[in-house]
């Protein structure tokens, strides 16, 4: 097991130590690595575990409807995910999209539609979705054409989304759609939609190579309450960013507890794995690599907690989040590519804990914003303070 001395770091006050010692315990008992064939069920059992656990409080911000805080705190949301991708996968999906899901809400929701679906997101009775990406707008999320029209008291959307999480076994969905106000970014709106609302179908599940629950949604003439809109009309691609300004940074915590646990099996067969006389660890060719693994998991390290801290302080985020998940991704694949390679042939063989994070790793690279479009923001950032 790497050690902790991070916990010490001066990103971090006392409780956030003591949270993360306390879920890893939980996950040792609760959440071992690898799930099932059946990803729903593996899914809503997590979720439901994680809520009993208490862990996802920490997904939502008030503590009037069951949140740990008044608000998101980053650095518990960064210390869960990196402790549960270190543990098992789809445990890091199920809590991330808890919050993902349902960040809009604790963002930008009304009284009445915080208390209607927080608490249930955080007691672990609702799952949840964030529903942005259509087939033709991924990067580019202005190109976005799924449309929201008023009528009266309602608004009634038509379109797809796609490449949604949870999609096929959420409770409601937070959809952006195009509303027109103005072209562009501008005309866009975020509405929450009840999975059984009629009109809103899952056209397509989607397989991917680290398995979730992954969905194409269809909506025909779906008709949604004026009162399920985030924020104000034609705000939505404010609510969005806003929400992935949050959660980014917990990519980037997600990607560190994978790279962790790369690195922990890396050292473990390296020290025992026999060969020419000696261990593989014996050899400075293992040790140059095991010290480029260790160094890019303490530089993501850094970044992320300093992204998720700065954010705690009230401070914008947008280069640093995305430096953090730019970094700390590209960084994870290539550890666990290093790892699993002193594995040889063991480290292609399914089941094993490498190969699984060979695969889980990889869309990290591409979601929430691919490297990239984090390039670019970081470039942006920059370019703007000059
Ligand atoms: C497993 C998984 C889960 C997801 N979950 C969700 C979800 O829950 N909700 C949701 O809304 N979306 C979700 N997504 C969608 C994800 O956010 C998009 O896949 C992502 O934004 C990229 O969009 P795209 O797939 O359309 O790729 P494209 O936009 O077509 O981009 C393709 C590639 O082009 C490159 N690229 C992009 N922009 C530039 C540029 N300016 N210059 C140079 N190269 C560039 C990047 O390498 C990128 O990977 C998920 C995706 C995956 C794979």
């Amino acid at each position: 097991m790497s050690d902790k001395n991070y916990l010490a770091w001066p990103f971090f006050e006392p409780h956030h130590a003591a949270l993360e010692q306390a879920l890893d315990a939980w996950a040792v008992q609760h959440v071992a690595h690898g799930h099932g064939d059946d990803v729903d069920a593996a899914c809503r059992q997590l979720v439901r575990q994680l809520g009993e656990g208490g862990w996802l409080r920490h997904a939502i911000g008030g503590t009037e409807h069951g949140g740990a805080g008044d608000s998101i705190d980053t650095r518990a949301i960064c210390l869960i995910r990196e402790t549960l991708a270190r543990h098992n996968g789809l445990a890091d999906f199920a809590f991330a999209m808890q919050g993902l899901g349902s960040g809009a809400i604790s963002l930008f929701g009304s009284a009445a539609n915080r208390a209607e679906y927080l608490p249930r997101v955080a007691r672990g009775d609702a799952i949840a979705a964030f529903a942005l990406s259509e087939p033709q707008a991924g990067s580019d999320v202005a190109a976005m054409q799924c449309a929201a029209v008023q009528d009266g008291d309602h608004y009634v959307l038509n379109g797809e989304k796609t490449w949604i999480s949870n999609g096929g076994i959420a409770d409601f969905y937070v959809v952006f759609a195009r509303t027109g106000e103005q072209p562009g970014a501008r005309g866009i709106s975020a509405f929450i939609v009840d999975a059984d609302a009629p009109g809103l179908t899952i056209a397509e599940r989607i397989n991917v190579i680290a398995p979730h629950p992954l969905a194409r949604l269809q909506f025909t003439d779906c008709r949604i309450p004026a009162s399920k809109r985030l924020g104000e009309a034609g705000q939505g691609f404010k609510v969005a960013m806003a929400t992935l300004d949050v959660f980014r940074t917990s990519v980037a915590a997600a990607a560190l507890g994978f790279a962790r646990r790369a690195m922990d099996e890396a050292l473990q067969r390296a020290t025992q794995r026999q060969m020419f006389g000696q261990v593989l660890a014996d050899f400075q060719l293992t040790q140059a690599k095991l010290a480029e693994m260790a160094t890019g998991i303490d530089t993501s390290a850094l970044l992320t907690y300093r992204a998720a801290w700065q954010r705690d302080q009230g401070g914008k985020v947008t280069k640093e989040a995305a430096m953090a998940k730019l970094h700390a991704t590209e960084t994870a694949q290539q550890v666990i590519d290093a790892a699993l390679q002193m594995f040889g042939g063991l480290g292609v063989v399914s089941g094993q804990i490498v190969e699984s994070l060979y695969r889980e790793i990889r869309a990290l690279r591409i979601y929430e914003g691919a490297t990239e479009v984090q390039q670019l923001i970081i470039a942006r950032e920059l370019l703007k303070e000059t």
